[in-house]
């Protein structure tokens, strides 16, 4: 096998549910919230909480590098002002020394908001010095930029800006990116055709180089090309189309990582990943 699907599985009672809620869609992949999202604070992962998630993503068979990690929605390394930054940062270092915890080898987040208070250059130079403290303080977790759709203030929509933060941070072996396909065709990158999916790939290994991609989010979406609004459709129901999603079951830049559904449907969840499997041509 060499595609990993999952989906944003529920972590609802415990992160240890993640893994089991990923194996009743069929998946060979998931991602998940460590704490919940839309709170700063989290109780600290206890022994009984870490040993349960490992016994579960064993009985799984899913890989510790399959599952993709996504931190809290509040987070923003490159906000304008330093108390929020310095809480941002705080959070964050809490976030990966949390999926180190569970032995977790990389956390997806978004890069951040320049809330039009300072230049977009200034905030990806923050987000940049954020992520270089919190790999000085701690190990074995890679940070992975998820691109954007580039909606307000959102930076990290241009694959540039992408390649202006991993330029800045100093252990490159640390540094990773998830391509979002609804983000990356809001954003304006078209990816329909054959040929457009070709050209646009071909930009994104130019300026950031696949040898950075650890994860995709596979998404269609709802908004037009270049709308840069996130709204996120079920597979092949949407403005980007199902050949989209067979160019990158067909793509071996793609194998190996973390293939995570964020479609708007969970309950047909596992028929979208069968259908992403049945788009594979030679396995
Ligand atoms: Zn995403
Ligand atoms: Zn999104």
């Amino acid at each position: 096998m060499t595609k990993f699907i999952g989906a944003h599985t529920s972590a609802a009672g415990g992160v240890f549910n993640a893994p089991l809620n990923a194996m009743k869609i069929g998946a060979k992949a998931f991602a998940l919230f460590t704490k919940n999202q839309r709170q700063w604070k989290a109780k600290d992962l206890d022994t009984a909480t870490i040993d349960l998630f490992q016994k579960n993503l064993d009985e799984s068979g899913i890989l510790a590098k399959h599952v993709l990690p996504h931190d809290s929605y509040l987070i923003n390394l490159g906000h304008p002002e330093i108390e929020k930054k310095e809480k941002s940062l705080h959070a964050f270092i809490d976030e990966v020394q949390r999926c180190e915890l569970l032995g977790l080898d990389r956390l997806n987040f978004h890069p951040g908001s320049f809330l039009k208070k300072i230049s977009e250059q200034e905030c990806l130079n923050r987000i940049a010095e954020n992520m270089n403290r919190t790999l000085d303080v701690t190990k074995g977790v890679t940070l992975v930029l998820e691109n954007t759709a580039g909606q307000g203030s959102n930076l990290g929509w241009k694959f540039e800006h992408l390649a202006h933060i991993i330029e800045r941070v100093e252990d490159k072996s640390r540094v990773g990116v998830c391509i979002d396909t609804c983000h990356m065709f809001s954003a304006g990158y078209d990816i329909r055709t054959r040929e457009t999916y070709d050209i646009s790939m071909a930009h994104f290994g130019n300026i950031v180089g696949f040898e950075y991609l650890k994860g995709m989010h596979l998404n269609d979406a709802k908004p037009d090309l270049g709308s840069h609004v996130d709204r996120h459709e079920s597979i092949g129901k949407g403005k980007i189309g199902l050949d989209t999603f067979g160019f990158i079951m067909n793509d071996e830049r793609m194998n190996d990582i973390p293939l995570i559904l964020e479609t708007i449907d969970d309950s047909i969840w596992d028929q979208e990943i069968a259908l992403l499997y049945s788009l594979q041509e030679n396995e």
